[in-house]
């Protein structure tokens, strides 16, 4: 309906200051102002809260927000109320008073959002009073939390596969950035015995040029890519310490202001090094999959992987270090079959059960399939993580497409002798 719709552009202009949805969000706000459970993927950074805030301001009424974190949620009230919204969140951080002032702003009608964690929410007296209130929806942030498959498992949230019993009235947006398949479908079993529409998106990062190229005296070719590139401040992974160690030296002989940073480095001397790649330009970071958690550098140019990353989710993380800024960034892989060896002895010689080994080969297995594609390399990459797309026109195989060999024409010839 046309009001629904001038309500919305309303609230995304005049609440959030938001001129447009970015791509995903608003087939998620969509689904949820037609009242129906949505899971939303979407990585870090792409938009969730706004995915369940914007329906719920434009529905009018209460929206009940679980978070698996007191942080999170403090963080998501005090971003609302920057936007004059009254938000509230109750937990164990705050006092017993503070929770009941927020608690009878919920009640009054006065608060538009409130934040919980499970365990709060899933009693029977919150559900029960919750009841009683004009809830509009009801959003499950962090939502692989719910998952025994995924690293951040909370069994408080298994407790959620109640909720939609015990609030029938509201839609349920669950949110989260984790790609996985399993995961993703375990997710929907738990919270919506498999009926919810599932919308996937935003992981695209088109300013990012994507490469692979075959493997060959790496430390060289790695040297030559930075010195053509100077002032430019680049990330380059390395798959050990010893290789970490080995190409920042080189690079330090050829004049470039590199870094190593890895786990066996004295703690003092990886935040010297972080603290100088942060504040200046044109340092490159020559790291193990230690460097990058929480790195917010906008003009990193270039992601370099020396060696092959452990899975695609891996790669994609490491890779969206690059380019923040929006503006041209470059990531290039040097690829080997010895470093899928490698990975697999990996994976074979751990102590883990026999499940948790396939998925992680079925993961390597991906990953090859990447490297060795001749079709778009972007596509490929999005496609593992459920989001399609077409042709990219900004990686090495859209860009110069590799030619084909037909093996079948040789085999024929061999016979016609
Ligand atoms: P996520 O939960 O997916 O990691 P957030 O919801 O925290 O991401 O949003 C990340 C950032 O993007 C926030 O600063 C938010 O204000 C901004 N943002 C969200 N939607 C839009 C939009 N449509 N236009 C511009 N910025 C947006
Ligand atoms: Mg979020
Ligand atoms: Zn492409």
């Amino acid at each position: 309906p046309p009001e629904l719709e001038a309500a919305k552009r309303r609230v995304l202009k005049e609440t959030f200051g938001f001129d447009e949805f970015r791509p995903g969000q608003e087939p998620v706000v969509d689904t949820l102002l037609a009242g129906r459970d949505v899971l939303a993927v979407m990585p870090t950074g792409a938009g969730k809260s706004l995915c369940y805030q914007a329906p719920a301001l434009t529905k009018g009424g209460l929206a009940v927000v679980v978070s698996p974190l007191i942080a999170l949620m403090d963080d998501q009230v005090a971003g609302l109320r920057l936007n004059g919204v009254c938000a509230e969140a109750i937990h164990s951080g705050r006092s017993r008073e503070e929770n009941v002032a927020s608690w009878r702003r919920v009640a009054s009608g006065e608060a538009r959002f409130v934040y919980m964690a499970p365990e709060r929410l899933m009693t029977e007296r919150m559900l029960s009073a919750l009841g009683r209130l004009p809830v509009a929806l009801i959003a499950i942030d962090e939502a692989h939390c719910i998952s025994q498959w995924g690293h951040s498992f909370r069994s408080e949230y298994l407790t959620l596969g109640r909720l939609k019993e015990a609030l029938p009235g509201a839609p349920i947006a669950a949110l989260t950035a984790t790609a996985d398949d399993g995961t993703r479908a375990d997710i929907l079993d738990k919270l919506f015995g498999g009926r919810a529409k599932v919308f996937v998106s935003g992981f695209d990062r088109p300013n990012i040029s994507i490469g692979v190229t075959e493997k060959a005296d790496v430390g060289a070719a790695i040297e030559r890519f930075v010195a053509a590139r100077p002032g430019l401040s680049g990330v380059i992974y390395r798959i050990s310490r010893k290789k970490v160690e080995e190409t920042a030296a080189r690079l330090k002989a050829a004049g470039v202001k590199a870094f190593a940073y890895h786990a066996g480095m004295e703690a003092s001397e990886r935040a010297a090094a972080q603290e100088t790649f942060l504040a200046e330009s044109g340092v490159v970071m020559v790291a193990t999959v230690a460097f990058g958690m929480g790195i917010d550098k906008s003009d990193v140019r270039y992601v370099l992987h020396g060696d092959a990353p452990g899975s695609l989710e891996a790669y994609y993380q490491e890779i969206g270090r690059a380019g923040r800024d929006g503006a041209p960034a470059e990531a290039l892989m040097f690829y080997g079959l010895e470093d899928i060896r490698t990975r697999r002895r990996f994976i074979d010689e751990q102590d883990a059960d026999p499940e948790r080994k396939r998925v992680e080969a079925r993961r390597l297995d991906a990953l090859v399939g990447f490297c060795e594609t001749i079709s778009c390399r972007r596509q490929a990459l999005l496609a593992y993580f459920g989001e399609a797309s077409g042709p990219c026109g900004n990686c090495d195989t859209c860009l110069d497409p590799p030619e084909v060999v037909d093996g079948t024409r040789d085999a024929r010839l061999l016979l016609s002798l």
